[in-house]
């Protein structure tokens, strides 16, 4: 058989020839709403490669983009990787310090972004060695600065457009990200063609998140961390339709996008959803022809799954990965032996964080190295994984950061069932140890939400003099909300192993979250150091 490299410009232009029509709805910095289609992204596309090599970039090249969900960052994407270069996708939502240190250590030549993120730009410019700042825009909307500013839609129409993708290998990088950093300096992690291509196809199988040409897919997921799931490079392969909500990403935007665009799958992390479904009891909406939600990036608790599938019949996808594994590992979808269950078993099948497609080897050991342990669904401990789209070495490092047969110790504490659904129980840095043995602080925590009048939960370990550590459980209350300390704990009995019940609950008006949205343990850790349980009074020193 012939080999026919699996590229990103095969992506594009499949797009353009098969489905060139099929719409790309972009919601603009600016505000307007702009509608393009797959043959004029992939127009705009070449452009913006012939551009890029007239100014000298060659294939290897790091291009930064710091820019929201639209149809520009879009382009970009298409046209770095035409140009045989790199994408590296820069988290707006990062400190200023390291955004400054990304876009140094990839050495990004050329920096694209959204005019609202100009105001970053010009703080940590003086730190930066860009030969190019391009603001993604057209002339009327042209902010005024003292950098030397390009405009994304004259340097667009400065080319002709007559130009052949550069070529390039399947294994030749093509995407770089870095991890959030909230632990030492982010790390970046580079994609390969072939690794995003891979992904992108287990996305659209059936048991991925089943994208199709007549999908109209809206990833609520940022695209400038962890490829947007992989969702922008999947539709392009399915041919779908997609709609880009631009920065807002409030809950009554999102929305009505949602209803007006038609869009049938979307994606995001619990916190979206959680102010979503906030919306939609405040207001009593509807989620028009949505009909598959993918949930991801921290756990999905069972009370969210319920209430999507229940009150708006939307089926829940709960997924788990992280930077490293592009960013997609596992799919929630049932398998035929778990659809045959009721209702409520189907639930908990659902809260697990899914079964690897093909592509993906999961392995959980006991000390992150050795034989695996028995797939029971009861034992747990490290999470290894292996695969075409999982990382080997961190970009400009020395060594590898996989094993001699080439497993990445994901850093997460999970179980495999006998169906092949694997759990996360933790991350292994947040694990509570309680009289040796673990207490999961994500089963508590997504217990903890199902409480009326709960809005948030996190759970976190406090030293305790008898029992090593034991769970403290802060709660945000949903707004109006009057729940109390006993009306917790008197839901959490009998859902929750008696030794699993926290010392304490304590109410905070807002969670710390991290740039992408997770609770940050390590914020609350710090906000709750020292701390002591009301029964372990004994360990404190009198102050005097
Ligand atoms: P970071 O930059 O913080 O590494 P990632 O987006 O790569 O951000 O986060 C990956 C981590 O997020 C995983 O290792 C896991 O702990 C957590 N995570 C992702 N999806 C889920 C999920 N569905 N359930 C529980 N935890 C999840």
């Amino acid at each position: 058989m012939q080999n026919w490299p699996l590229l990103i410009s095969k992506l594009i232009d499949h797009a353009a020839q098969n489905h060139g029509t099929r719409e790309i709805v972009s919601r603009t910095p600016e505000g307007p709403l702009v509608r393009s289609n797959w043959r004029t992204v992939a127009t705009r596309s070449r452009q913006l490669a012939q551009w890029l090599v007239g100014k000298g970039i060659s294939p290897g090249d790091r291009i930064g983009t710091l820019a929201s969900n639209t149809h520009r960052h879009l382009e970009t994407w298409f046209g770095i990787a035409g140009a045989g270069a790199i994408v590296n996708t820069v988290n707006p939502r990062l400190f200023d310090e390291q955004i400054t240190y990304i876009i140094n250590h990839a050495h990004d030549r050329v920096l694209f972004f959204d005019s609202t993120f100009l105001p970053i730009v010009e703080k940590i410019a003086e730190h930066l060695s860009v030969d190019h700042y391009i603001v993604l825009t057209d002339a009327q909307n042209m902010p005024e600065s003292s950098l030397p500013l390009l405009c994304y839609e004259d340097i667009l129409s400065s080319v002709d457009g007559d130009f052949t993708w550069v070529a390039v290998g399947e294994d030749d990088p093509v995407g770089l990200c870095y991890t959030s950093g909230t632990t030492g300096a982010p790390k970046g992690v580079l994609y390969s063609h072939r690794s995003n291509v891979l992904q992108s196809w287990s996305v659209c199988m059936p048991d991925g998140f089943a994208i199709a040409a007549r999908s109209v897919v809206m990833p609520v997921v940022p695209m400038f961390h962890a490829n947007a799931w992989s969702l922008p490079y999947a539709c392009a392969m399915a041919g779908a339709k997609l709609v880009l909500a631009g920065p807002a990403n409030d809950a009554a935007s999102l929305q009505a996008l949602m209803i007006d665009e038609g869009v049938t799958v979307t994606a995001a992390v619990p916190t979206i959803w959680l102010g979503m479904l906030r919306h939609l009891d405040a207001t009593g909406g509807g989620l028009g022809q949505l009909n598959r939600v993918v949930i991801g990036g921290s756990a999905a608790p069972a009370s969210m799954i319920e209430r999507f599938e229940r009150d708006f019949a939307v089926t829940v996808i709960h997924a788990w990965g992280m930077t490293e594994t592009s960013p997609l590992g596992s799919f929630g979808t049932l398998c035929p032996e778990v659809e045959k269950m009721p209702y409520p078993a189907q639930l908990d099948y659902k809260a697990k964080q899914g079964r690897a497609p093909f592509g993906v080897e999961l392995k959980v050991t006991l000390n992150g190295d050795g034989a695996p342990v028995p797939r029971d669904g009861r034992t747990s401990g490290h999470l290894l994984i292996r695969g075409p789209w999982i990382i080997d070495r961190y970009f400009g490092a020395n060594t590898d950061t996989i094993d001699a047969e080439g497993w990445f110790d994901t850093g997460d504490i999970a179980m495999i069932d006998p169906f092949g659904y694997m759990q996360i129980t933790d991350r292994a840095k947040d694990v509570i140890k309680s009289g040796g043995e673990w207490i999961s602080s994500i089963d508590l925590e997504n217990v903890a939400v199902g409480c009326p009048g709960v809005a948030e939960a996190a759970v976190i370990g406090v030293p305790h003099s008898k029992w090593d550590e034991r769970p403290l459980l802060i709660v945000v209350r949903q707004p109006g909300a009057a729940v109390t300390k006993p009306d917790i704990l008197a839901y959490l009995s009998g859902r929750i192993a008696k030794w699993w019940m926290p010392n304490e609950v304590v109410f905070v008006d807002a969670m710390p979250h991290s740039a992408t949205g997770k609770i940050l343990k390590v914020a609350l850790r710090e906000q709750f150091n020292g701390f002591r349980f009301p029964d372990d009074l004994s360990t404190i020193t009198p102050s005097t």
